[in-house]
């Protein structure tokens, strides 16, 4: 795609702050819409423009890029009719959420009906990720749809396609599973050599050298749950929302995910005693018992 094009950006949060502003510094004529005030402020100063509305953003785009919470919202934002007055045939939609794959599915093939391609093309790697254009994302949808958009992911992170519509939203919600239950599990770690009276910093350095070490031990560990700043930028409602997609789709193609569901069990007890406000990291916080400090 050309970079005089307009981009639509709608969804700024914790996720879609950095990547507009990547977009951003890459040149991209770049149109973003936040129901937040503050997150529509923060694009202006960082030299993007701000739309009235969706429809607005999308009205002036030819691809149109959502970081939005969950698929609820997704659905809510493409099914507003507003919105779906301004689609013209042509137009890429790029769900970089982390969305159900199969509301993808449907939502994909609805879209098709107005001449609309939707790709799913949500991410890994978190605010820090976002903020270094490092971040994983998995494709899915037809090849040739995003070829013609690579250029534009480019600064974001690496893109590989997995499959077609909705095979990136499956992938994510898988890793998501897995992000989930080990990092459960190495709050339970920490926990437990909290209680022998281990000192972190010399165990965790050696733990992260030996076969027990994963992405939570090597970086959640160190940057957010030793120092207990319980502060990633990943809300603990979103990872729930991941972990119960995975279930819920191993469980609609006969998948076994017995480990996962307990997991889930687990992950729901600590946001429903947490609150809506907890970070992914205060899993740890509640694992050590310590939720009432
Ligand atoms: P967030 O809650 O910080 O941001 C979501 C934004 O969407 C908010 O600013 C909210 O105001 C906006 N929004 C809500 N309803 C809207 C609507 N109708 N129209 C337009 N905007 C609307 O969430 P986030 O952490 O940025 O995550 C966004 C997505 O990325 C989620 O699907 C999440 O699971 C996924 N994700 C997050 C991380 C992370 O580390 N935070 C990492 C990978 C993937």
């Amino acid at each position: 795609m050309s970079r005089s094009q307009p981009v639509a950006f709608i969804g700024l949060g914790n996720m879609g702050r950095p990547m507009s502003g990547r977009l951003l510094a890459a040149g991209l004529d770049l149109i973003g819409f936040d129901p937040a005030e503050p997150a529509r402020t923060a694009l202006l100063s960082a030299g993007g423009r701000t739309a009235e509305s969706a429809a607005a953003a999308v009205a002036e785009s030819a691809v149109v890029i959502l970081m939005l919470p969950s698929s609820a919202v997704v659905e809510a934002v493409l099914g507003d009719p507003a919105v779906t007055a301004a689609l013209r045939p042509g137009m890429t939609i790029v769900d970089m959420s982390s969305s159900d794959p199969l509301s993808t599915r449907r939502l994909a093939e609805t879209m098709t009906e107005h001449g609309v391609t939707l790709l799913d093309a949500p991410v890994s790697g978190g605010v820090s990720g976002a903020q270094a254009g490092t971040l994983a994302i998995m494709c899915g949808g037809p090849p040739a749809a995003l070829s013609a958009i690579a250029d534009l992911l480019t600064p974001l992170g690496t893109a590989t396609r997995v499959g077609d519509s909705g095979a990136g939203h499956a992938l994510k919600a898988i890793n998501n599973l897995l992000a989930g239950v080990h990092l459960l599990a190495a709050a339970e770690a920490f926990s437990a050599a909290e209680h022998f009276g281990l000192d972190p910093e010399l165990w965790l350095p050696v733990l992260n050298s030996a076969s027990g070490r994963s992405a939570a031990t090597e970086q959640k560990l160190p940057r957010f749950i030793v120092p207990k700043t319980y502060d990633s930028g990943f809300a603990m409602s979103l990872m729930l929302k991941d972990m119960r997609i995975a279930t819920g789709l191993a469980a609609a193609v006969g998948g076994s995910a017995a480990l996962g569901e307990q997991a889930v069990e687990l992950w729901s007890r600590a946001a429903a005693q947490l609150g809506p406000d907890a970070d992914q990291t205060d899993i740890a916080r509640w694992v050590l018992g310590s939720s009432a400090e």
